[in-house]
């Protein structure tokens, strides 16, 4: 009997949101495990988004609005555009959908067929392939390691464009690496796309306001404004705000691209939730003093957290510039044997090694079409990740 559709057979379940829960459920049995697999800031949502929020429900906000955002959040997103990233989108140009997830489906559903081709820099974020997949798309993937900082170069961008390219996703501060693009190496990046006017440009910018040591975050419609009719910049209030279960996302671009999500959206989610569009207004308008504080507390726990790892025989940590986490290079691990006998020939293997023993729970490289390699999120606190480091390290020391 046939049950679900070919499309459905095309992905499979996020690997990222399979560690969460397996983790809630040694939690469950009462185990002590420290769960670096989520990918989530631990800090709150701050009051004043909460309040209003609140204000919103009393106010009565609690109906349908326009399908793909309120008046009043696309003015608040075109503010943050220009504030930002220099960028200048009419509300027409604004699309606002259930999380930057969503902001993503829309997009690739919307726009790619069967054949078309998606390029992908790896390590990437698990949802990329999968969705470019069920929309029939063919995702192409440029491998960029720790070598190269996990970053791509000109040529090889070059070298994977074929006629049938169709968008390319450049996400920076990157999950799962942290890795960020500076304006230059965007600016080196659009020079090879302005000679291919056939791709767009999918510029994932979740991570924006997460970033270290000076470093400038920058956008690629912004750097090469020749690129800026064929770019769709895609960003949300999930990391920045700490407002992962409000489930805002939304993006800037050209308006039939903004129209065709609306399309799509208005025969499935319809309108984000009309509260937490009103939170995400909130957050826009208010203060941002507090995104700085929090991107200093992150860094701190970045440093710990390369340094610890950096400190293990076989593990090479690079220092990210942003986001929340760290993917170090595990490939002087690979060829060990546990001490219950295991051979530890993937990172797949070392990751179920590290959550058994170790009782540390992390995503394995291969997720991120990288490997071998772990992610790390750091997003929780400095006690916690001493303890998962020490962890780590026991866990390690105890490989032959
Ligand atoms: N893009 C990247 C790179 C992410 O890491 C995430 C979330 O993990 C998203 C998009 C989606 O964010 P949201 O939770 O708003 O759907």
């Amino acid at each position: 009997m046939r049950t679900t559709s070919e499309a459905l057979g095309r992905i499979q379940p996020s690997a990222t949101l399979a560690m969460t829960s397996r983790v809630l459920d040694l939690k469950r049995q009462g185990i002590d495990v420290i769960g670096l697999g989520a990918g989530e800031p631990d800090f709150d949502t701050p009051d004043f988004v909460k309040d209003a929020a609140i204000e919103a429900i009393r106010q009565g906000k609690t109906k349908y609005t326009n399908v793909d955002g309120t008046a009043e959040l696309k003015e608040a997103i075109a503010a943050k555009f220009r504030r930002d990233n220099g960028l200048s989108y009419e509300t027409s140009q604004i699309s606002v959908n259930v999380g930057g997830k969503h902001t993503l489906f829309n997009a690739l559903v919307a726009t790619v067929d069967a054949g078309d081709e998606v390029i992908i820099p790896a390590p990437y974020w698990v949802s990329y392939p999968d969705i470019v997949q069920f929309a029939g798309g063919t995702p192409v993937i440029i491998k960029a390691g720790a070598d190269q900082a996990y970053k791509i170069r000109p040529e090889q961008l070059e070298a994977a464009i074929t006629p049938k390219t169709r968008w390319v996703i450049l996400n920076s501060p990157s999950n799962p690496t942290g890795a960020a693009y500076s304006a230059a190496e965007l600016k080196a990046l659009g020079e090879v796309l302005e000679r291919h006017p056939q791709v767009f440009v999918m510029a994932d910018d979740m991570y924006e306001h997460i970033v270290y040591d000076d470093f400038e975050f920058a956008t690629i419609a912004q750097v090469c404004p020749s690129l800026y009719e064929r770019t769709l910049t895609v960003n949300g209030t999930s990391k920045a705000y700490a407002m992962t279960g409000w489930r805002i996302g939304f993006a800037g671009g050209p308006r039939w691209l903004i129209k065709a999500m609306a399309k799509l959206q208005s025969q499935s989610t319809s309108n984000p939730c009309s509260i937490a569009q009103a939170a995400a207004t909130a957050a826009l308008n208010g203060p941002q003093d507090f995104l700085k504080e929090r991107a200093a507390a992150f860094q701190r726990r970045r440093d710990l957290v390369v340094a610890g790892l950096n400190a293990i025989p076989g593990i090479h940590c690079p220092t990210p510039e942003g986001a929340f986490y760290v993917y170090p290079d595990v490939s002087g691990l690979i060829g060990r044997t546990t001490p219950g006998g295991l051979l530890i020939d993937t990172d797949e293997k070392l990751v179920g090694y590290l959550l058994d023993e170790g009782r540390v729970a992390a995503v394995h490289g291969g997720a991120f079409g990288l490997e071998p390699a772990f992610r790390v999120s750091y997003a929780t606190s400095d006690a916690l990740l001493t303890e998962a480091c020490n962890r780590i390290a026991e866990a390690v020391h105890a490989l032959r």
